[in-house]
């Protein structure tokens, strides 16, 4: 402990060293926050509330009042004069105090994707409407006739026709067409507005504001392409041969409707595993329960709050939401007792516990995850549960016959997933990339050029279409897609960590983590606690030891 004096030398000391006034600066940010604080928590309570209540009744007006208390939070964050402060305050480098140079770069970046101006923004979020409203009334036609959606993934699922998988193939393709041109337009708006406030594109602002970097995403997405090259191209020519074999065709006919999705984005099934029996005569809200506690991470008041099951006229997905950040938190589920549910809300319970245990003492702003990418990881770190073998056989008390069976193709059914996952991941993000930096290019051979690359799927001979506007994604979730991916990654890295370092065991093979405390204290202490007060990757070295890398999800999946 420091004696009095001590203290007053050292602050006489600090004063003389950096001359008469060496924290204007940080006063003048101290003010600002306090203020703005003030202001902004209970509006963003009560559209956290309002957005809640809207989940669950479904009623338009409900909606349009979340509506409405969104654009005023936003319109706080558009002031240019506030802006401006912050702009100044940053770019003269004196806040030198970790914790308010933190809150400085979270408000920064949250008033700069705000500061595009009312016309402009205007056209962006009116042509992503009418793009949206395009993608959601549109229905393909197979032979003149219609087709929904979910007809689409059931004959691509089920269908060995080949020529009947072709037609609807080319179904799901169609509205690609609709809304190409308008797609473009929406890049070259959101590309006006980017350079407006100083960057090269939209590509670049967006992740700028999210704290990432193009150059370190491009490291982590070509060393995963390096490690996944070898391995997905043996897992793949394994599957081409049995999907080949299952429409009567060779190998080297294989098109892209010979998939199970019209974007090869999903593991096809030529692996029977129904994990549902395992799930139907149990409470799986109470298995959720009991493990949560038992690793320290107790989530009854959690499950107090939310809303679980079914209802007319409630949001039939499920998410989580972190009403006040000072401890209400809550789940939307609409459980059924099967192995969807069972990953789905130990899914949501995973961002849940990641917002309950953050430490109260963190100052407000920096009260969330450290990135909506971190917060998605621990998620499904705990999600990838419900088809572990070894937690399976701990919380449902199944025989070692039992796991056997389950073990014998769900490692080949994860693997599948997640390297069939990963390559189309880096479809996305190199196309997404590319496509900001010059929408004038041809868009149409590009994608292609990217699926052939990365998921070693052939382009249709003479297919000229714009086939890459059909994925929603452009136009709704904009330069996000490799959040994803990220979380997948620290998810494996963390679960290699735990086993290893906290754990201290030589291998996972039976860690299901079930009654493992140390994993929970550790989470807690290493990642929920901390909040947003490090740079994500800096939390994350902090937490393993090293930043972000693909190596350990290649361990655990690829190799
Ligand atoms: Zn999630």
């Amino acid at each position: 402990m420091k004696t009095l004096s001590a203290t007053i030398t050292i602050l006489t000391a600090s004063v003389i060293l950096s001359g008469c006034a060496p924290n204007t600066k940080e006063k003048e940010l101290q003010t600002f926050i306090t203020a703005h604080v003030e202001k902004i928590k209970p509006m963003a309570k009560e559209t956290s509330l309002a957005s809640w209540d809207a989940a669950l009744s479904g009623k338009p007006e409900d909606y349009d009042k979340v509506s409405k208390l969104t654009l005023e939070i936003r319109q706080v964050y558009s002031s240019s004069e506030e802006f401006a402060f912050l702009k100044d305050i940053k770019e003269s480098g004196r806040v030198k105090d970790a914790r308010l140079a933190r809150q400085l770069n979270v408000l920064h970046n949250g008033y700069l994707k705000n500061q595009i101006e009312p016309q402009l923004l205007k056209r962006i979020v009116d042509l992503g409407t009418e793009i949206e409203k395009n993608f959601s009334t549109f229905r393909g036609t197979i032979e003149g006739k219609k087709v929904t959606d979910n007809e689409i993934k059931e004959i691509l699922k089920t269908e060995t026709d080949s020529s009947k998988r072709e037609q609807t193939w080319l179904a799901s393709k169609q509205v690609g067409a609709v809304v190409a041109d308008d797609i473009i337009q929406l890049v070259k708006l959101r590309n006006q507005a980017a350079r407006k406030l100083g960057f090269d594109n939209y590509h670049t602002l967006s992740l700028t504001t999210r704290e990432q970097d193009v150059k370190e995403l491009d490291r982590i997405f070509n060393e995963l392409y390096e490690l996944t090259n070898g391995p997905f191209a043996k897992l793949k020519a394994e599957l081409d041969r049995m999907l080949a074999a299952k429409c009567g065709v060779a190998v080297t006919q294989l098109m892209p409707w010979h998939y199970h999705d019209p974007f090869f984005q999903e593991t096809p099934m030529v692996y029977e595993l129904d994990l549902d029996a395992y799930y139907k005569d149990k409470d799986i809200k109470e298995l959720a329960a009991g493990f949560y506690a038992g690793i320290g991470l107790p989530v009854e008041s959690i499950l107090a709050n939310s809303d679980l099951y079914e209802r007319e006229g409630k949001n039939p997905h499920a998410f989580c939401t972190d009403i006040d950040k000072e401890g209400d938190v809550r789940i939307l589920c609409n459980i059924k007792n099967n192995e969807y549910w069972m990953e789905t809300i130990l899914h949501e319970l995973g961002h849940a516990v990641y917002d309950k245990y953050h430490d109260p003492k963190v100052p407000y702003l920096l009260r969330e995850p450290a990135h909506i990418f971190t917060t998605e990881a621990i998620a499904m770190f705990f999600g990838r549960l419900s088809r572990n073998p070894a937690w399976m056989q701990q919380m449902l008390e199944l025989s070692d016959e039992q796991r056997l069976e389950i073990e014998k193709v769900s490692s080949k059914y994860a693997q599948l997933k997640q390297i069939i996952f990963a390559r189309w991941d880096m479809v996305m993000y190199d196309f997404e990339k590319r496509l900001y930096a010059n929408p004038d290019q041809d868009l149409n051979s590009l994608w292609w050029q990217m699926v052939e690359k990365y998921q070693f799927v052939k382009k249709p001979p003479g297919r000229d279409e714009p086939d890459w506007a059909a994925k929603i994604h452009f136009t709704a979730a904009p330069c996000y897609y490799h959040n994803y991916m990220l979380g997948e990654l620290l998810a494996s890295q963390l679960h290699h960590h735990i086993v290893h370092n906290i754990l201290k065991l030589e291998s996972d093979e039976d860690v299901g983590y079930v009654g493992q405390r140390k994993a929970g204290d550790f989470l807690t202490e290493k990642v929920f606690e901390a909040g947003a007060l490090y740079h994500w990757n800096k939390m994350i070295e902090r937490a393993t030891g090293q930043p972000l890398t693909p190596k350990y999800f290649v361990s655990q999946f690829v190799e």
